[in-house]
C-alpha cells in the first residue's frame, strides 16, 4: 500500500518577520505562522499520488504545541494522520538534533506501518539550512532526491520510483529504489483546495502528540539545546539599500543625460579602480 510520510514545519510568516534590535533574536510573539510553503508543495504531491495510488499520508512535526494548528490545516489538505513532536526538552535544536529525533520517530512510523516516500519541503523559509531531509534521510537509510521538481513513476509493484530533480544547468531524472526519500521544490505539485469531506474530518480528528519519552525514550544529553553543536548567537538584518538618484531624459534630454552618468562614474573613481585592478 502507497504510504507517504511528509515532514512539516510550522515557521513565522516571513513578510511579518521583526528582529529585536536589543537581542537581535526574531520577535516571535504576535507573529503570525504559516505551514512552510516547500512542505505544503511536497505534501501536494503526495496527496496527488494518494488519489492515483490510494494509500494514506502521514504528516509529521516537531515544534511548539501551537504546531497542531499546521498539523490540522495539513489533514484539510488531504492527510489522514498527524503527528506534533513537542516538549521542551527539544527546544533549541539546530538541524543535527532535529534530524535525529526525526529520524528516530520516523523510522519508529515506518516499522509500524511500511513508508514507500518520505517527502520534505527543499529547506524551511526560517532556518534556511536545506540540511533536515537530507540529515535524516542518511540516518534512515533512503536513498535520496534533492530540488525534486516531478514524480514521473511510483511503483508499488516493482517497488521504485521515477523522479525529476532539477540543478543549475539542466534537470535530471533519477530511478530509486522505495522507501525513499525527496527534498522538494514548489513545481513538484500545485496546492489542492481543501474538499469537504477533509474540512469535516479535520473539524474531528485530533493530532497525536508525542513527547521526549513516548513512545521513544530520548537521551536527554542528544536532544534540544545539549543536543545541538551550533547555536545561533545573534540574528541580523543587511542594511537596506538606499534609493538611487533619478535622471529624468524626459525633462534633460538623452545626450545631457548620459553626460551626466559617464561624469558620475568617473567622479566616482571606479574606473580606475577598475583600470588598477586589470593592470
Ligand atoms: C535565523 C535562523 C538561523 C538558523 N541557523 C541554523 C544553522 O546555521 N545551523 C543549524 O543547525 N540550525 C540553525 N537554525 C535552527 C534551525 O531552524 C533548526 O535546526 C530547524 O529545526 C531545522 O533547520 P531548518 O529550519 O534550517 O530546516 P531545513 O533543513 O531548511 O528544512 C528542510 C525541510 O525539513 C523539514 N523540517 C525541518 N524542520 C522540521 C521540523 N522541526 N519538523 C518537521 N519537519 C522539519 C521540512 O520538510 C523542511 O522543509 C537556525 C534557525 C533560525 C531561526
Amino acid at each position: 500500500m502507497f504510504h507517504a510520510l511528509v515532514a512539516v514545519k510550522q515557521v513565522p510568516d516571513t513578510t511579518n518577520i521583526r528582529i529585536d534590535p536589543e537581542t537581535g533574536n526574531l520577535i516571535r510573539q504576535g507573529v503570525p505562522t504559516i505551514l512552510n510553503p516547500y512542505d505544503a508543495h511536497a505534501l501536494a504531491a503526495a496527496v496527488e499520488w494518494k488519489q492515483k495510488l490510494g494509500g494514506k499520508i502521514t504528516v509529521i512535526s516537531m515544534g511548539p504545541p501551537s504546531t497542531v494548528t499546521t498539523i490540522r490545516e495539513c489533514i484539510e489538505m488531504g492527510a489522514d494522520r498527524g503527528i506534533v513532536i513537542t516538549a521542551r526538552q527539544f527546544a533549541g535544536a539546530d538541524t543535527l538534533a532535529t534530524s535525529y529525533v526525526l529520524a528516530t520517530l520516523m523510522q519508529y512510523v515506518h516499522e509500524q506501518d511500511p513508508v514507500s516516500v518520505v517527502l520534505f519541503g527543499k529547506q524551511a523559509i526560517d532556518g534556511d539550512t536545506a540540511q533536515v531531509g537530507p540529515g535524516v534521510s542518511i540516518r534512515m537509510g533512503l536513498p535520496l532526491v534533492t530540488y525534486a521538481v516531478k514524480i514521473h513513476e511510483i511503483n508499488l509493484e516493482e517497488n521504485y520510483m521515477v523522479a525529476e530533480r532539477k540543478t543549475e544547468a539542466y534537470n535530471e531524472i533519477i530511478r530509486t529504489p522505495l522507501p525513499a526519500g525527496l527534498t522538494c521544490e514548489k513545481e513538484i505539485a500545485k496546492i489542492p483546495y481543501a474538499s469537504l469531506p477533509n474540512l469535516v474530518y479535520s473539524l474531528k480528528y485530533e493530532p497525536e502528540i508525542w513527547t521526549h519519552e513516548t513512545p521513544v525514550m530520548f537521551p536527554l544529553d542528544q536532544i534540544g539545546l545539549k543536543g545541538s553543536p551550533t547555536w545561533v548567537f545573534k540574528t541580523t538584518q543587511p542594511e537596506l539599500r538606499k534609493g538611487g538618484e533619478v535622471l529624468k531624459v524626459a525633462e534633460m534630454g538623452v545626450g545631457p543625460a548620459v553626460k551626466s552618468v559617464l561624469e558620475k562614474i568617473k567622479s566616482s573613481g571606479v574606473l580606475n579602480a577598475v583600470a588598477g585592478g586589470a593592470a
